[in-house]
């Protein structure tokens, strides 16, 4: 399956990517994880942590597939609202998931930190604008919401939002807390590091088939098989297939990166901006001064294969930008556009297969993905090492 079409623009900022062999011959351990993208770093190097005898491999290289993609928004807030979520799971349900999200971005810091090369994880601001005046009734709603809960959340009524940002909106939250991060750097630096920690790494090395028995699966690859005793899908969107992930949708989306800017002095703090209109538009900056739109979301699986259009989309973003900000002279340097998974309900899937023991999912689906990936692979240690995680059964596959 192909996951994204056009020119990335992460590639570009990743010196020195360690490579990693093809498996040859046929090796053991107690956990393979298959996919090394954000979801399968993560978890490798949570596991390396716990001294677990651990497998990563990928068909590809590591980080290659939809992390490469990702635009690396790290926020607390969903694409489903707390208000959303709470008329669909319970107000209690969705306050532990908004809970867990804003955890996992604290959570992402300290492991960033521990890492020994940067991925450029930054804490911002998110504003998150009303689209239109019947979404400033329901984004106050959304205010209260979270604010009787206490998350970090400020209303602006439409004059603060003009005295911060050179545009026009009714009404915004701002939120603390949430951060930008790399993240292609980020799934590198994880491997890197869980790899120092002990575990095997191999790239270009698909798994073909499985045979499982009762002390776990044997997997085959072109040119050798791995015995192990639990296995971890992080095969990210090409998991939708799988007959246990019914309730997602794949759709597309697209994104630009610019030239650098001179001068962001209009932009407040750097925050992260989106909206509440579906699909929504999003905008970030880089560390180097670039701006970063997404969004433009249409319902085809695959990327879009035709250049010319893949042109008019990323004029479509850089033109929207211009909406925003006083930037005449703004040019596109990169534009992509990307297979896109979402769960039916909001939720991503993470936790054991409900019928095999042995087997784990880890599917951060959902704008969120890294928070999700990050949140899922903590689960996913607290079933494999202790047998429990309190937040298991909220993201469970057959919830
Ligand atoms: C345009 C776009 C923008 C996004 N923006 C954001 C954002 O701002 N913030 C955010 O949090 N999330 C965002 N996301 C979501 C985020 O990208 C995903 O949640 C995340 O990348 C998923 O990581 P993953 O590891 O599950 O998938 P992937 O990165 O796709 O990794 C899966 C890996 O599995 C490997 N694989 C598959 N099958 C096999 C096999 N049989 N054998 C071996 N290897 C296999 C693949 O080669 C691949 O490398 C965005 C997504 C898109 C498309």
């Amino acid at each position: 399956m192909t996951l994204h079409t056009g020119n990335l623009f992460w590639p570009t900022t990743v010196q020195h990517k360690p490579e990693y062999p093809k498996l040859s011959g046929d090796v053991e351990c107690d956990v393979l994880i298959i996919g090394g993208g954000e979801s399968g770093s993560l978890m490798a190097y949570t596991l390396s942590e716990h001294r677990v005898s651990t497998i990563l491999v990928d068909k590809a290289t590591i980080g290659s597939g939809s992390s490469s993609a990702n635009t690396g928004l790290l926020q607390f807030s969903n694409d489903k609202m707390l208000t959303d979520f709470s008329k669909r799971i319970g107000e209690k349900a969705a306050v532990q998931f908004y809970k867990r999200c804003l955890k996992s971005v604290d959570d992402l810091e300290v492991i960033t930190k521990r890492l020994e090369y940067k991925t450029d994880f930054i804490r911002r601001k998110s504003l998150f604008y009303a689209s239109d005046k019947g979404d400033a009734k329901k984004l106050r709603k959304e205010f209260d919401l979270l604010k009787k809960h206490g998350f970090p959340v400020n209303l602006l009524e439409a004059h603060e939002i003009g005295s911060l940002f050179p545009f026009e909106k009714d009404l915004a939250i701002l939120t603390d807390l949430d951060a930008e991060v790399n993240p292609l750097k980020l799934a590198v630096s994880l491997v890197r590091e869980a790899h120092k920690n002990g575990v095997q790494v191999f790239e270009n090395t698909e798994v073909l088939g499985h045979e499982f028995s009762d002390g776990g699966g044997l997997f085959r690859t072109p040119k050798g098989t791995i015995r192990a005793k639990k296995v971890i899908y992080s095969t990210g969107y090409e998991t939708a297939q799988f007959a246990s992930i019914k309730k997602a949708a794949l759709n597309r989306s697209y994104a630009i990166v610019t030239h650098p800017v001179k001068d962001m002095s209009f932009w407040y703090e750097k925050a992260m901006i989106w909206e509440t209109a579906r699909p929504y538009l999003y905008m970030r900056t880089t560390p180097d001064n670039r701006i970063i739109a997404g969004g433009l979301d249409d319902n085809h699986t695959e990327p879009e294969s035709d250049p010319d259009r893949l042109k008019g989309k990323g004029w479509e973003l850089l033109s929207i930008i211009q909406e925003h900000f006083p930037l005449r002279d703004l040019q596109v340097a990169h534009q992509w556009s990307a297979t896109f998974g979402e769960s039916k309900d909001g939720l991503p899937f993470i936790g054991r297969h409900p019928k095999y023991d042995h087997v784990y999912f880890l599917l951060g689906f959902g704008g969120n993905g890294t928070v999700y990936c990050t949140l899922g692979a903590e689960v996913i240690k607290d079933l494999i090492l202790y047998g429990y995680s309190h937040d298991a059964p909220l993201l469970a596959l057959d919830r």
